[in-house]
Protein backbone atom coordinates (compact mmCIF):
# COMPACT_ATOMS: atom_id res chain seq x y z
CA UNK A 1 0.00 0.00 0.00
CA UNK A 2 0.98 3.23 -1.11
CA UNK A 3 2.85 5.17 2.40
CA UNK A 4 1.46 8.41 1.45
CA UNK A 5 -2.27 6.87 1.29
CA UNK A 6 -2.00 4.94 4.47
CA UNK A 7 -1.42 8.24 6.45
CA UNK A 8 -3.58 10.26 5.24
CA UNK A 9 -6.49 7.11 5.78
CA UNK A 10 -4.41 6.95 9.61
CA UNK A 11 -5.43 11.02 9.98
CA UNK A 12 -8.79 10.75 9.09
CA UNK A 13 -9.23 8.22 11.48
CA UNK A 14 -7.70 10.47 14.17
CA UNK A 15 -9.33 13.07 13.12
CA UNK A 16 -13.29 11.28 12.86
CA UNK A 17 -12.33 9.17 16.67
CA UNK A 18 -14.89 9.82 18.64
CA UNK A 19 -13.22 9.37 22.51
CA UNK A 20 -16.05 9.45 25.03
CA UNK A 21 -15.35 8.36 28.62
CA UNK A 22 -12.00 6.59 30.54
CA UNK A 23 -12.50 3.25 28.20
CA UNK A 24 -12.57 4.93 24.82
CA UNK A 25 -9.67 7.13 26.07
CA UNK A 26 -7.25 4.59 27.05
CA UNK A 27 -8.46 2.43 23.51
CA UNK A 28 -7.04 5.39 21.44
CA UNK A 29 -3.59 5.54 23.63
CA UNK A 30 -2.96 2.19 22.68
CA UNK A 31 -4.01 2.82 18.81
CA UNK A 32 -1.86 5.60 18.60
CA UNK A 33 0.45 6.59 21.59
CA UNK A 34 0.66 3.41 22.83
CA UNK A 35 4.35 1.20 22.74
CA UNK A 36 2.99 -0.69 20.03
CA UNK A 37 0.78 1.69 18.03
CA UNK A 38 0.47 2.48 14.86
CA UNK A 39 2.91 5.25 13.33
CA UNK A 40 5.09 2.68 14.54
CA UNK A 41 4.63 0.42 11.41
CA UNK A 42 4.88 3.92 9.68
CA UNK A 43 8.28 4.94 11.27
CA UNK A 44 9.42 1.39 9.79
CA UNK A 45 8.16 1.92 6.17
CA UNK A 46 10.32 5.17 6.14
CA UNK A 47 13.05 3.09 5.26
CA UNK A 48 12.20 1.97 2.31
CA UNK A 49 10.95 5.13 1.11
CA UNK A 50 13.26 6.40 -1.48
CA UNK A 51 15.76 9.18 -0.13
CA UNK A 52 14.37 12.66 -1.59
CA UNK A 53 11.00 11.71 0.30
CA UNK A 54 12.13 10.68 3.32
CA UNK A 55 12.17 14.20 5.18
CA UNK A 56 8.82 15.07 3.05
CA UNK A 57 7.13 11.66 4.66
CA UNK A 58 9.06 11.74 7.90
CA UNK A 59 7.40 15.06 8.34
CA UNK A 60 4.02 13.83 7.26
CA UNK A 61 4.62 10.56 10.24
CA UNK A 62 5.47 13.78 12.66
CA UNK A 63 2.68 15.60 11.92
CA UNK A 64 -0.01 12.19 12.53
CA UNK A 65 2.00 11.75 15.73
CA UNK A 66 1.30 15.73 17.00
CA UNK A 67 -2.57 15.28 15.53
CA UNK A 68 -2.61 12.07 17.78
CA UNK A 69 -1.01 13.36 20.97
CA UNK A 70 -3.46 17.06 20.88
CA UNK A 71 -6.40 15.01 20.22
CA UNK A 72 -5.52 13.11 23.48
CA UNK A 73 -4.75 15.39 25.53
CA UNK A 74 -7.97 17.25 24.46
CA UNK A 75 -9.89 14.53 25.29
CA UNK A 76 -7.96 13.68 28.30
CA UNK A 77 -8.70 16.97 29.44
CA UNK A 78 -12.67 16.67 28.99
CA UNK A 79 -12.53 13.76 31.13
CA UNK A 80 -11.23 14.90 33.60
CA UNK A 81 -13.75 17.97 34.00
CA UNK A 82 -16.13 15.62 33.89
CA UNK A 83 -14.84 13.16 36.79
CA UNK A 84 -14.32 16.22 38.59
CA UNK A 85 -18.02 17.14 38.50
CA UNK A 86 -19.11 14.01 39.90
CA UNK A 87 -16.62 14.95 42.56
CA UNK A 88 -18.22 17.60 43.59
CA UNK A 89 -20.90 15.12 44.89
CA UNK A 90 -18.98 14.60 47.81
CA UNK A 91 -17.85 16.58 50.53
CA UNK A 92 -14.79 16.92 50.87
CA UNK A 93 -14.66 19.32 53.91
CA UNK A 94 -16.02 16.51 56.40
CA UNK A 95 -12.89 15.15 58.63
CA UNK A 96 -11.04 12.17 57.38
CA UNK A 97 -11.63 8.51 58.50
CA UNK A 98 -10.63 8.49 62.13
CA UNK A 99 -6.60 6.96 62.58
CA UNK A 100 -6.75 3.93 65.00
CA UNK A 101 -3.54 5.15 67.59
CA UNK A 102 -1.80 1.94 69.38
CA UNK A 103 -1.96 2.17 73.25
CA UNK A 104 0.79 1.90 75.93
CA UNK A 105 0.90 -1.21 77.75
CA UNK A 106 -0.28 -0.60 80.89
CA UNK A 107 3.52 -2.19 82.37
CA UNK A 108 5.36 0.62 80.57
CA UNK A 109 2.28 3.36 81.73
CA UNK A 110 3.66 2.26 85.43
CA UNK A 111 6.98 1.65 85.15
CA UNK A 112 7.21 5.33 83.19
CA UNK A 113 5.20 6.97 86.28
CA UNK A 114 7.66 5.25 88.39
CA UNK A 115 10.34 6.64 86.33
CA UNK A 116 8.76 9.82 86.58
CA UNK A 117 8.55 10.03 90.64
CA UNK A 118 11.59 9.45 91.72
CA UNK A 119 12.95 11.53 88.79
CA UNK A 120 11.61 14.44 90.25
CA UNK A 121 13.94 13.82 93.61
CA UNK A 122 16.65 13.06 91.47
CA UNK A 123 17.03 9.85 91.17
CA UNK A 124 18.58 8.92 87.55
CA UNK A 125 17.97 5.99 85.67
CA UNK A 126 20.66 3.42 85.16
CA UNK A 127 20.16 -0.09 83.30
CA UNK A 128 22.03 -3.27 82.40
CA UNK A 129 22.32 -6.67 80.72
CA UNK A 130 19.71 -9.47 81.25
CA UNK A 131 22.05 -12.12 81.26
CA UNK A 132 24.25 -11.61 83.93
CA UNK A 133 27.75 -13.15 85.72
CA UNK A 134 27.20 -14.87 89.40
CA UNK A 135 29.17 -12.09 90.58
CA UNK A 136 26.64 -9.19 89.82
CA UNK A 137 23.31 -11.08 90.66
CA UNK A 138 24.79 -12.77 93.64
CA UNK A 139 27.91 -12.67 95.12
CA UNK A 140 28.55 -8.81 95.02
CA UNK A 141 24.68 -9.08 96.70
CA UNK A 142 25.97 -10.93 99.99
CA UNK A 143 25.20 -14.58 98.97
CA UNK A 144 28.05 -16.55 99.26
CA UNK A 145 28.25 -19.78 97.07
CA UNK A 146 25.51 -22.42 98.90
CA UNK A 147 24.32 -19.83 100.77
CA UNK A 148 20.74 -20.41 101.11
CA UNK A 149 19.17 -17.63 100.70
CA UNK A 150 20.09 -18.13 96.84
CA UNK A 151 17.20 -20.85 96.98
CA UNK A 152 14.70 -17.80 97.74
CA UNK A 153 14.77 -17.05 94.14
CA UNK A 154 14.68 -19.83 91.13
CA UNK A 155 17.22 -19.01 88.67
CA UNK A 156 17.22 -19.86 84.98
CA UNK A 157 21.09 -21.00 84.69
CA UNK A 158 22.41 -20.79 81.40
CA UNK A 159 26.12 -22.43 80.06
CA UNK A 160 28.36 -19.94 78.27
CA UNK A 161 31.42 -21.62 77.74
CA UNK A 162 33.21 -22.43 81.04
CA UNK A 163 31.09 -19.67 82.92
CA UNK A 164 27.74 -20.17 84.31
CA UNK A 165 25.81 -17.33 83.44
CA UNK A 166 22.09 -16.33 84.91
CA UNK A 167 18.76 -14.54 83.55
CA UNK A 168 18.73 -12.00 86.28
CA UNK A 169 16.61 -12.11 89.30
CA UNK A 170 16.40 -8.91 90.05
CA UNK A 171 17.92 -5.78 88.72
CA UNK A 172 19.77 -5.34 91.82
CA UNK A 173 22.40 -6.45 89.50
CA UNK A 174 22.14 -3.23 87.81
CA UNK A 175 22.98 -1.43 90.90
CA UNK A 176 26.34 -3.42 91.83
CA UNK A 177 27.46 -1.95 88.34
CA UNK A 178 26.36 1.48 89.08
CA UNK A 179 27.79 1.14 92.12
CA UNK A 180 31.63 -0.42 91.00
CA UNK A 181 31.71 2.31 88.14
CA UNK A 182 30.78 5.40 90.30
CA UNK A 183 31.69 7.15 93.36
CA UNK A 184 29.14 8.35 96.12
CA UNK A 185 26.64 10.25 95.86
CA UNK A 186 24.49 7.49 94.21
CA UNK A 187 20.90 8.06 93.37
CA UNK A 188 19.57 5.95 90.84
CA UNK A 189 16.95 3.28 89.90
CA UNK A 190 16.78 0.49 87.78
CA UNK A 191 14.04 -0.48 85.51
CA UNK A 192 14.00 -3.79 83.92
CA UNK A 193 12.93 -7.48 83.34
CA UNK A 194 13.80 -10.06 85.47
CA UNK A 195 13.40 -13.60 85.14
CA UNK A 196 12.53 -16.69 87.63
CA UNK A 197 11.77 -19.98 86.89
CA UNK A 198 8.57 -20.82 88.65
CA UNK A 199 5.92 -22.27 86.86
CA UNK A 200 3.03 -19.81 85.15
CA UNK A 201 -0.20 -19.18 87.00
CA UNK A 202 -2.05 -15.75 87.93
CA UNK A 203 0.18 -15.76 90.39
CA UNK A 204 3.39 -15.83 88.78
CA UNK A 205 4.74 -15.76 86.04
CA UNK A 206 8.46 -16.75 84.71
CA UNK A 207 9.49 -13.60 83.74
CA UNK A 208 8.20 -9.98 84.98
CA UNK A 209 9.39 -6.12 85.66
CA UNK A 210 11.21 -4.32 88.89
CA UNK A 211 12.14 -0.63 89.74
CA UNK A 212 15.41 -1.10 92.03
CA UNK A 213 16.30 1.95 94.02
CA UNK A 214 19.58 2.70 95.37
CA UNK A 215 20.67 6.02 97.66
CA UNK A 216 24.24 6.27 98.99
CA UNK A 217 25.75 9.16 100.58
CA UNK A 218 27.70 9.74 103.59
CA UNK A 219 24.82 10.35 106.11
CA UNK A 220 22.09 8.18 104.85
CA UNK A 221 19.43 6.78 107.44
CA UNK A 222 16.80 4.36 107.69
CA UNK A 223 14.08 7.41 107.76
CA UNK A 224 15.73 8.88 104.79
CA UNK A 225 14.45 5.82 103.16
CA UNK A 226 10.91 5.92 105.09
CA UNK A 227 10.59 8.96 104.17
CA UNK A 228 11.41 8.46 100.40
CA UNK A 229 8.88 5.52 100.19
CA UNK A 230 5.98 7.72 101.88
CA UNK A 231 7.05 10.31 99.07
CA UNK A 232 6.14 7.63 96.39
CA UNK A 233 3.54 5.74 97.88
CA UNK A 234 1.39 9.37 98.22
CA UNK A 235 2.23 10.12 94.30
CA UNK A 236 2.09 6.96 92.87
CA UNK A 237 -1.80 5.67 95.65
CA UNK A 238 -2.74 9.31 96.04
CA UNK A 239 -2.35 12.06 99.30
CA UNK A 240 -4.15 9.94 101.63
CA UNK A 241 -1.79 6.77 100.98
CA UNK A 242 0.03 5.39 104.13
CA UNK A 243 2.23 3.12 104.54
CA UNK A 244 3.83 0.48 107.09
CA UNK A 245 6.95 -1.25 107.39
CA UNK A 246 7.52 -5.65 108.76
CA UNK A 247 11.27 -6.41 109.50
CA UNK A 248 12.05 -9.31 106.71
CA UNK A 249 14.86 -10.60 105.41
CA UNK A 250 17.37 -10.14 102.57
CA UNK A 251 20.80 -11.08 101.86
CA UNK A 252 21.96 -7.55 100.63
CA UNK A 253 20.13 -5.47 103.31
CA UNK A 254 20.45 -5.00 106.98
CA UNK A 255 17.71 -3.99 108.49
CA UNK A 256 15.61 -5.10 105.83
CA UNK A 257 11.70 -4.73 105.49
CA UNK A 258 8.69 -5.45 103.66
CA UNK A 259 6.54 -2.39 102.82
CA UNK A 260 2.86 -2.25 102.64
CA UNK A 261 0.82 0.81 101.12
CA UNK A 262 -2.91 1.34 102.91
CA UNK A 263 -5.46 -0.35 100.62
CA UNK A 264 -6.25 1.64 97.70
CA UNK A 265 -9.90 0.21 97.53
CA UNK A 266 -11.12 0.02 101.59
CA UNK A 267 -8.48 3.23 102.55
CA UNK A 268 -7.56 0.76 105.23
CA UNK A 269 -10.94 -0.18 106.54
CA UNK A 270 -10.68 -3.63 105.50
CA UNK A 271 -12.21 -5.57 102.48
CA UNK A 272 -11.60 -8.92 100.60
CA UNK A 273 -8.68 -7.16 98.68
CA UNK A 274 -6.57 -6.80 101.72
CA UNK A 275 -8.07 -9.71 103.48
CA UNK A 276 -9.02 -7.40 105.93
CA UNK A 277 -5.74 -6.48 107.04
CA UNK A 278 -6.13 -2.32 105.60
CA UNK A 279 -3.04 -2.86 103.96
CA UNK A 280 -1.57 -4.31 100.86
CA UNK A 281 2.23 -5.27 99.90
CA UNK A 282 4.15 -3.67 97.19
CA UNK A 283 7.64 -3.89 98.14
CA UNK A 284 10.51 -4.58 100.02
CA UNK A 285 13.79 -2.47 101.66
CA UNK A 286 16.48 -1.97 103.77
CA UNK A 287 20.00 -0.64 104.59
CA UNK A 288 22.59 -1.10 102.42
CA UNK A 289 24.55 -4.34 103.54
CA UNK A 290 28.22 -2.71 104.96
CA UNK A 291 29.48 -6.46 102.92
CA UNK A 292 27.58 -5.04 99.79
CA UNK A 293 29.51 -1.63 99.90
CA UNK A 294 32.81 -3.16 100.69
CA UNK A 295 32.23 -6.19 97.87
CA UNK A 296 31.54 -2.87 95.05
CA UNK A 297 34.48 -0.95 96.24
CA UNK A 298 32.69 1.65 98.29
CA UNK A 299 34.06 2.34 101.90
CA UNK A 300 31.03 1.19 103.96
CA UNK A 301 32.58 3.21 107.20
CA UNK A 302 32.50 6.85 105.08
CA UNK A 303 29.12 5.88 102.99
CA UNK A 304 25.68 4.48 103.93
CA UNK A 305 22.91 3.92 101.64
CA UNK A 306 19.36 2.39 101.31
CA UNK A 307 17.69 0.06 98.54
CA UNK A 308 14.01 -0.60 97.67
CA UNK A 309 12.85 -3.15 94.82
CA UNK A 310 9.49 -3.31 93.91
CA UNK A 311 7.58 -4.95 91.14
CA UNK A 312 6.07 -3.24 88.49
CA UNK A 313 3.11 -6.06 87.73
CA UNK A 314 2.35 -5.58 91.39
CA UNK A 315 2.13 -1.55 91.16
CA UNK A 316 -0.18 -1.94 87.81
CA UNK A 317 -2.22 -4.75 90.11
CA UNK A 318 -3.35 -2.64 92.59
CA UNK A 319 -3.88 0.16 90.43
CA UNK A 320 -5.71 -0.91 87.71
CA UNK A 321 -7.32 -4.14 89.70
CA UNK A 322 -5.89 -6.55 87.48
CA UNK A 323 -5.93 -9.61 88.89
CA UNK A 324 -4.07 -12.50 86.40
CA UNK A 325 -0.53 -11.51 85.59
CA UNK A 326 -0.87 -13.58 81.92
CA UNK A 327 -3.20 -10.92 80.92
CA UNK A 328 0.22 -8.95 80.92
CA UNK A 329 1.95 -10.51 78.26
CA UNK A 330 -0.83 -12.71 75.99
CA UNK A 331 -1.10 -9.47 74.07
CA UNK A 332 -4.83 -9.45 74.16
CA UNK A 333 -5.99 -6.46 72.09
CA UNK A 334 -9.19 -6.34 74.02
CA UNK A 335 -7.65 -5.89 77.76
CA UNK A 336 -4.39 -3.72 76.38
CA UNK A 337 -7.04 -0.91 74.59
CA UNK A 338 -8.83 -0.40 78.12
CA UNK A 339 -5.41 1.26 78.88
CA UNK A 340 -5.93 3.63 75.94
CA UNK A 341 -7.05 6.56 78.44
CA UNK A 342 -3.75 6.35 80.60
CA UNK A 343 -0.63 8.17 79.11
ZN1 LIG B 1 -9.01 -3.13 101.55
Amino acid sequence: MDLKQLITEIEQEIAAAEIKGQEQLEAFRIAYLGSKNKLKDLYKELKSVPNELKKEVGQAINALKTLAEDKFNEAAEANSKKSSGNLSKFDLSRPAEEIEIGARHPLAVVRNEIIEIFSRIGFSVSEGPEIEDDWHNFSALNFPPEHPARDMQDTFFIQKGDDEMALRTHTSSVQVRVMEGEEPPIRTISPGRVYRNEAISARAHCFFHQVEGLYIDTDVSFADLKQTLLYFAKEMFGEKAEIRLRPSYFPFTEPSAEVDVSCTICNGDGCNVCKYTGFLEILGCGMVDPNVLEACGIDSKKYAGFAFGMGVERIAQLKYRVNDLRLYSENDVRFLEQFKSAY
